[in-house]
Formats: structure tokens, C-alpha cells, sequence
């Protein structure tokens, strides 16, 4: 068993100006609460809860007074979990600052603080007492309640200021039980593509991640380079168009991801299989971005290609109780699966085995190898149980059917729009990409 989480965000209806005065004083204390903890844990390397309130529940709980105690508590939380993560980051060499900023409050809230009454509206306590609060009913919260999720009692709360309204992060946990895998579905990620073994056919579905995190990449370049002959370095709209720019282009990577691992997760589900991935480094050592020198645009080529789509199918394979073992991926491409000789690529993404001389595409012997991993085997010489499973016919590509050695490919434009595989299991043979 183990238990998932997931955050539904809900927002409230437009508020009066008085209750909205209300929060705003409220985000103004608590946010003073957490700079100063956050200041104070890390002067102390503190990254705790337990001993940060131990060390300073008593003064903060002092300075407001008339606020509900539990904030203190709830500040506590907040100020380790940001000091926490924020150490961990400039260990990695990955800021400079000497404190971390607080740019946007999210106030936490526990079971004292707040509570749902019915699905329509929240009462939160306030240094003015008890606050209800109506909320926007929407399809995303619906969904987790009519399937048996329930809520949590930690919230977050922030303010949205133009539109005078609270926007409510709830949280929803269920439990899930893994079940026991009859088979195994692999997946071998590129930069560009996620090749995916399932039933013996490998699909490669395009998601042009590197494409999209270069292509903003030149983008915000270019931006800045305007602006600055403009208005100068760091002028304010130059900040705000950046900042939009990195708005859509995470949203838009997020959703790549998670349509796509949504996709692999339910068919590995209806076959109870398990997931094998590729166990990965904690550097972006993979060869296939080593030609981008600049380190930075690695780090987010390698973070949203490869560490960002295993996350979300770990999550989501969480949510659906489908194992996911993970494998050594050393050398996965190069060895023929079958004769267990090198394979000789040429200049581009096929290569020929060189002891039974088959053609074969790079992301098919990756998926294979990952397989026989999987099952237990080394990768050298196919266990029979494997061979078993591929059916044989004597020709050339001991793979059998004729695209078993050729990657099935699915553009991003299309698989987005399924909920399953059956649209292409239906059709069969989309057009091959190389
Ligand atoms: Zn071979």
C-alpha cells in the first residue's frame, strides 16, 4: 500500500473588500513570520521543522500575538521545507544568493486553520476570527471527489489580487495497492522522443522536449537582447516578458509530460505490467546532449527530458498501482539483443548487428535491452524467456513481423489526443519516422 497525493487547485468567489483586507493583513504577518525563519534557519543550517520550532516557535508565536497560534506552526513548516530545498541548491552550485526570496506567499494552513464545509465553500481562521469563504465548483475537484479521494487537512492559500480572490491549493490523498506485474512495458527517453515497448511493438512518441526548451531558449535571448539596447539591463518589461515566457514554456512542458506518461501508465495498467526505466545519474552524463555546452540549458534539457518525464511516470504510475523497476542503462543501444554483438550505427539512428548483419533502429534495441534487463538477464545473450516471447520467422530480423525492428512513430499531434493506444492498434502503421 502506499499513498498518493494530489493537489487540485480550486479558487474562491470574487470577495467584498473587507474580507479581502482581511487576507491581505493576514499574508503581510505570515509572510513576515516565514522571511524571518527562513533568515534564521539558514544563518543555523537548520532544515527541520521539529528543531526549527523548537528554537523559535516561541518568539514567532509572540510577534502577532492575535494571530491563530497554529500559523506559527505552519510558518515553521514553510521556512524549513523552502530553507531545505533552497541549501540543497546552492550545495549544487545552482544559486548565489545568500537568502532565498520570497517572491510569491502561499500561506499554509492545517487542520486547525481551516476547514471545508460541504463542497461549496471553506471557513479559515484569521486574527479577525473565522472567515467563510465561497468556492468556484469545478470539473478537476469534482473528479477527486467522486472517485474517492479525499482531503486532506493541509492547504495552501494565495492571494489573487486583481481579481479580489483566494486560490485554494487542496490537497487529495487515496491509497493504492501495486499489483503484481505479469510483464513488462520499457521506456527508453531521448531528448525528443519517448520510445515505448509494448507487446512487442516499440512506438516512438515525439515530444520534441529539447526542441521546445531551445526554441524558448533563443526566444528569451533575443528578448533580452532588444530590451537591453532599449531600455537597459533588467528593465521591468523585459523582466515581465521573461517571466511569461517561462510561464508558458513550463506549462507547456508539463503537459507533454504528463499526457504522456498518463498515456503509458494506463496501458501498462491494462496489462498489469510493470514499467522498466532507465536508471539515471544525477548529472546529465547522457551522451546525446553533450554537444550543448552551455551547462545551465544541459541541466534543463536533461531535467525536462529525462528526469521530468521519469518523475511523471513515476507519479502517475503511483496513482494507478503499476510498479516501475528501473534498470542499468549502460549500453543499451549498442549490443543486438538477440546475438548479443555489437551494433554498428552509421551516421544516423539505424545500425547493423554485426554478427547476424539485421538492420536494426536505435530505440528499438534500447527498448529490447531495457526488457531483458528487466527479466533478469544481462543484455549479452537473450534469455530464452524472452526469446520465447518474440515470435520468430526465419528471416533475416529474428524480430519476426516486419515492423518489429522499425520504431513505430506517433507525432505529439496525434498521440495528445488519446486516452489509450486503440486508435493506432486500430489502424496500425502510421507513418514511420526515421
Ligand atoms: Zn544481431
Amino acid at each position: 500500500m502506499s499513498e498518493v497525493t494530489r493537489t487540485v487547485v480550486v479558487r474562491s468567489e470574487r470577495l467584498s473588500r473587507r474580507t479581502f483586507r482581511t487576507f491581505v493583513e493576514l499574508e503581510g504577518m505570515y509572510r513576515n513570520l516565514v522571511e524571518q525563519l527562513v533568515l534564521y534557519a539558514v544563518n543555523n543550517n537548520i532544515t527541520k521543522f521539529t528543531r526549527l520550532k523548537a528554537e523559535r516557535y516561541r518568539e514567532v508565536r509572540s510577534l502577532y500575538p492575535q494571530l491563530p497560534s497554529h500559523y506559527a506552526y505552519t510558518a515553521c513548516q514553510d521556512a524549513a521545507e523552502s530553507t531545505h530545498s533552497f541549501l540543497r541548491m546552492r550545495k549544487m552550485g545552482r544559486t548565489r544568493k545568500p537568502y532565498p526570496e520570497v517572491r510569491s506567499v502561499s500561506i499554509w494552513l492545517d487542520d486547525h486553520l481551516w476547514r471545508a464545509e460541504g463542497l461549496t465553500s471553506i471557513n479559515i481562521a484569521t486574527h479577525r476570527g473565522r472567515v467563510r469563504v465561497s468556492i468556484e465548483l469545478n470539473r478537476h475537484l469534482l473528479r477527486y471527489v467522486n472517485r474517492g479521494w479525499r482531503l486532506a487537512s493541509e492547504a495552501k492559500v494565495k492571494l489573487d489580487r486583481r481579481n479580489r480572490r483566494l486560490v485554494l491549493y487542496l490537497a487529495f490523498r487515496k491509497e493504492v495497492s501495486e499489483y503484481k506485474p505479469k510483464g513488462y512495458v520499457t521506456v527508453d527517453v531521448n531528448e525528443d522522443a519517448e520510445a515505448v515497448l509494448i507487446d512487442g511493438i516499440v512506438y516512438l512518441f515525439e515530444t520534441g522536449l529539447s526542441r521546445v526548451t531551445l526554441g524558448y531558449y533563443y526566444r528569451r535571448r533575443s528578448v533580452q537582447e532588444k530590451y537591453d539596447s532599449v531600455y537597459g539591463p533588467g528593465s521591468r518589461p523585459e523582466r515581465r516578458v521573461l517571466k511569461r515566457l517561462g510561464n508558458n514554456e513550463k506549462a507547456l512542458k508539463r503537459e507533454i509530460r504528463w499526457k504522456l506518461a498518463a498515456l503509458i501508465v494506463r496501458e501498462a495498467a491494462r496489462r498489469q505490467a510493470a514499467i522498466a526505466l532507465e536508471r539515471l545519474g544525477r548529472e546529465p552524463a547522457n551522451h546525446m546532449i553533450e554537444r550543448i555546452k552551455d551547462p545551465q540549458l544541459r541541466h534543463r534539457i536533461f531535467q525536462a527530458a529525462f528526469k521530468g518525464i521519469q518523475r511523471a511516470i513515476e507519479e502517475k504510475a503511483r496513482e494507478y498501482g503499476v510498479p516501475v523497476i528501473y534498470v542499468d542503462p549502460r549500453n543499451t543501444s549498442k549490443v543486438c539483443p538477440i546475438h548479443g554483438a555489437e551494433i554498428v550505427y552509421g551516421g544516423n539512428r539505424h545500425g547493423v548487428c554485426s554478427r547476424g548483419g539485421e538492420t536494426w533502429h536505435r530505440d528499438v534495441v534500447a527498448c529490447y535491452n531495457l526488457l531483458l534487463r528487466a527479466l533478469g538477464g544481462d543484455g549479452g545473450y537473450a534469455p530464452s524467456r524472452v526469446r520465447a516471447t518474440i515470435p520468430v520467422d526465419g528471416g533475416p530480423v529474428p524480430l519476426g513481423p516486419t515492423a518489429a525492428h522499425e520504431p513505430t512513430g506517433v507525432p505529439r499531434a496525434l498521440w495528445a489526443r488519446w486516452r489509450s493506444l486503440r486508435p493506432i492498434m486500430n489502424e496500425q502503421m502510421i507513418e514511420v519516422k526515421a
